[in-house]
């Protein structure tokens, strides 16, 4: 950002699929907006994901609209790698100081790919979950907005190596940019800041972090996406095989007081989702889903409806004890309740699923704690805090979407002072 101090009808914090959806609703009626994200990149989780349920058509085709009507849209100035570092209410108005971070690479780069091939280091690829790497100068991914490379301060060795500044002929890198202070003067701030998937690590029984073939349903959208790092086969993350059997263990975490006491209502759809990805590439996969119930409200019955058709999907109603190493094989075994037969059942699988819930990411926003409730959502009373998408509770894209466009007509009056 060129400006270090700008003034903007409506600054929109979080540029998911919420964020965005707010700064286009609102700019299309005039007011200027200022979107700001804290990655390198637009879209939020959305955009992380193979393909939606219910329709499972491909996610990116609705960001790629969003961003054409943002590109093309003057009064919205997208600002990435930026988190707001304080916001005060000040005569009607509100002041916002913004945290720039560089991204050592300038609009002249046309994406061409030289400074990749000379780069030396490497990260963990974070668009990914951390399932490959990256080299320290990297595109996030294939569709990005901005489409802009972007460097990792952490593993770049900065101007001690400099290979990717000799090699770049348009000069679009400059490894000596610093940190920025902006200040803002906006009419209103909308808060769409989304989600983190709930800490695996923390639930110890089920392995994850232990065994590589327990995995998270995140990662699960990372393994089925054409442009994974599996090249969008599901394959055992140990061994690099097809999967023959995979385990769902829902409420991974959630509704649990020692973790997420809340359900996150879209797991249940989500792994149903992943039992498509999965039939698809296998048609004789044994899949057995362990649940607590299904929630698939409205119209998504029928999705539900259809996977109980398949006569390779097992159903068990019971939460899961353990995920252990099977005695005499490389698998795993899953140890649940099946409180519908009353017995302990366990099934010996390739894959484990955790279906892991959403958790808010609101502990690091400038913003009094009693606007927050007891699990960290936004408490969105359309005055004090303007707020949508997965900041005030879990849900799903349409439902988010509703809510983003509701969230601009409050901002619209509180701009008018109303
Ligand atoms: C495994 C899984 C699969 C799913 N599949 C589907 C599906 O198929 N269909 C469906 O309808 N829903 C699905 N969902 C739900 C969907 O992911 C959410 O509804 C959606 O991501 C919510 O969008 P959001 O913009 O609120 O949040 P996010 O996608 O989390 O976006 C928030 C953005 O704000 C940014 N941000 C956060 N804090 C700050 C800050 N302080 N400063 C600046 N920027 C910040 C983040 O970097 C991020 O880009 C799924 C959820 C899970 C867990």
């Amino acid at each position: 950002m060129s400006d270090k101090s700008v003034k903007s009808d409506l600054l929109v914090v979080g540029a998911g699929i919420a964020g965005i959806t707010a700064a286009v609703e609102a700019a299309e009626t005039g007011l200027s907006v200022i979107l700001v994200e804290q990655r390198p990149y637009i879209g939020g989780k959305v955009a992380q994901f193979s393909k939606y349920f219910p329709k499972m058509c491909p996610p990116r085709c609705g960001i790629e609209i969003n961003t054409r009507r943002l590109r093309t849209n003057s009064l919205i100035k997208v600002v990435t790698l930026t988190q707001v570092d304080a916001v005060a209410k000040d005569g009607g108005r509100f002041k916002a100081k913004l945290k720039v971070k560089p991204r050592y690479v300038n609009d002249r780069c046309t994406a061409c790919g030289e400074c990749v091939k000379a780069c030396p280091e490497s990260r963990k690829n974070d668009f990914n979950y951390g399932m490959d790497d990256t080299k320290s100068v990297y595109v996030p991914y294939e569709d990005a907005y901005p489409q802009q490379y972007v460097i990792d301060p952490v593993s770049c060795k900065g101007t001690s190596c400099g290979k990717c500044v000799e090699v770049c002929k348009y000069g679009a890198i400059d490894l000596s940019e610093k940190e920025e202070i902006v200040e803002v003067d906006a009419g209103a701030v909308i808060w769409a800041t989304g989600w983190e998937p709930y800490d695996a690590h923390k639930l110890d029984v089920l392995g994850f972090g232990v065994y590589p073939d327990v995995i998270t349903n995140v990662m699960m959208e990372r393994l089925a996406s054409p442009d994974g790092p599996t090249a969008g086969q599901i394959l055992r993350p140990s061994t690099k095989q097809r999967v023959e059997s995979v385990a769902f263990v829902q409420c991974a975490g959630s509704r649990d007081e020692n973790h997420l006491e809340y359900c996150s209502s879209v797991c249940c759809m989500a792994s149903l989702k992943h039992v498509n990805y999965l039939r698809e590439q296998n048609p004789d996969a044994e899949i057995h889903v362990h649940y607590i119930d299904v929630r698939s409200n409205g119209l998504l019955e029928d999705f539900y409806s259809a996977v109980q058709k398949d006569s390779k999907v097992h159903f068990h109603r019971g939460k899961v004890a353990k995920v252990v190493r099977a005695d005499k094989s490389d698998r795993l075994v899953v140890e649940s309740e099946d409180t519908l037969a009353g017995k302990m059942i366990s099934n010996e699988v390739d894959l484990v699923v955790l279906a892991t819930g959403m958790y808010p990411s609101t502990s690091s926003l400038p913003i009094d704690e009693s606007l927050v409730d007891r699990n960290g959502f936004l408490k969105s009373d359309g005055t004090e805090v303007i707020a949508c998408g997965v900041s005030t509770e879990p849900k799903d894209v349409a439902a988010v979407v509703r809510e983003a466009t509701g969230a601009v007509l409050k901002a619209m009056q509180v701009i008018r002072g109303n």
